[in-house]
């Protein structure tokens, strides 16, 4: 078991976590936080030359600045490489966020988001690195990676290249609130589209001439809710979740231009989830064949139909960790060293560690103090951010047993 916990300076890693929510670094704007990290790495005594980033921004398909930031290092003892993994980016709402400590909480002013989702975890990462370096504490070969794109749909992590990762076995990836609380499994998620072209006619005049796309895409969403494929699903065949989030017109604006007019132009997006790839399909297949029953039960006066047009894709995998895998059981032995009480859970969003596992590195996931991600409210508990250090640093250091 690791003794090097005490190692860790606690004051100068709230230091660095506050420094790096000052910096801004919106999905696909990670220049500015790519840099201030990799300025910390050097700082702490990483080597230039073992910092790399990536060409992921060639094969993603949305404005990126730069790809994922690789921090490739030797290790001072045998065993096989793990990785520290987290994300550089934060969600809109998170811009121009002022932190502001409070005791054993970092907060918001109140007016944005904090961004500890994920500032959180690019702290723990180089304090980990820090720590080690400083003390000369023995660890394996050891990889960080830190992210792009993680919040606009897990895009850094689904298109790094898996050879970039030098033949790593494990990763641990911080990203969630409470340290000992191990993420191992988590559901998969398809997006789709729907556009529904109807026909415009005076809605007082002649309103049979007209072909309503508003009716057509409500009785399709009536139709799913009524077979229970809306909200939580449950069939015989499987459970998961289904949402429209968006229901509108062109260009962002609202479906129709009047209430004189028939609504001749909707668009839906909307998404699957489910622990059960299958199933995930299954459920955006029910999507589909709703709105097409549902163009057939709309008609014009002289016989006329919506057109109907129906676009998904896999937005990421699932994944389920058994608990007997080696990287579960190094998260749980390192929890256990400090005295903490590890659970296994699944969780209903979308992780990096999605497409790590699927890229064949087995990956859970832990917090370090971010709550109430997503908001005004968002705080970091900075007991639990300490804790996700330690935790790191007692998964690097922990004797392997192979
Ligand atoms: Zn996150």
């Amino acid at each position: 078991m690791s003794t090097n916990n005490s190692s860790l300076n606690a004051d100068s890693a709230i230091e660095l976590l506050l420094r790096l929510l000052k910096v801004p670094g919106l999905s696909g704007q990670e220049q500015a936080i790519s840099d201030t990290v990799r300025g910390e790495l050097i700082a702490v005594g990483v080597p230039v030359e073992s910092i790399q980033t990536d060409d992921a921004p060639t094969r993603i398909d949305l404005p990126c600045e730069l790809g994922n930031l690789y921090v490739t290092l030797p290790g001072t003892t045998t065993g096989p490489r793990i990785v520290l993994s987290t994300h550089l980016d934060t969600v809109p709402i998170c811009a121009g966020a002022q932190p502001i400590r409070e005791g054993n909480r970092i907060r918001t002013n109140g007016t944005t988001g904090l961004g500890g989702d994920n500032r959180t975890g690019c702290a723990v990462l180089i304090a980990t690195v820090a720590t080690l370096l400083k003390h000369k504490l023995p660890h394996p070969p050891l990889t960080l990676l830190f992210t792009v794109r993680e919040e606009s749909g897990i895009q850094g992590a689904r298109h790094l290249n898996p050879a970039a990762l030098s033949g790593a076995e494990m990763c641990f990836n911080f990203d969630s609130k409470v340290p000992a609380d191990l993420i191992t499994g988590a559901v998969g998620q398809e997006s789709f589209t729907v556009e529904i072209g109807g026909l415009a006619s005076h809605a007082g005049v002649a309103p049979e001439k007209g072909i309503s796309a508003t009716l057509v895409a409500s009785l399709a969403l009536a139709d799913l809710h009524a077979h229970s494929w809306f909200g939580k699903v449950q069939q015989p065949e499987g459970k998961g979740t289904s949402n429209i989030g968006v229901f509108g017109g062109k260009m962002g604006l609202a479906a129709g231009d009047a209430t004189n007019v028939v609504t001749d132009y909707v668009l839906l997006k909307g998404e699957s989830r489910s622990a059960d790839e299958a199933f995930t399909t299954k459920i955006t297949q029910a999507y589909r064949a709703a709105f097409e029953r549902a163009v057939e039960q709309v008609t014009s006066a002289d016989g006329q139909k919506a057109t109907l047009k129906f676009t998904s894709h896999a937005a990421y995998p699932p994944f389920n960790l058994a608990d007997d895998d080696p990287v579960v059981q190094r998260a749980i032995l390192a929890a256990k060293s400090l005295g903490l009480e590890p659970t296994t859970n699944f969780s209903n969003g979308g992780l990096d560690a999605n497409w790590l596992v699927k890229h064949g590195l087995p990956t859970v996931t832990m917090g370090a103090g971010q709550h109430e991600i997503h908001t005004v409210k968002e705080f970091i508990d900075l007991d639990q951010f300490i804790e996700g250090c330690q935790l790191a640093l007692a998964i690097a250091t922990l004797a392997s047993n192979d």
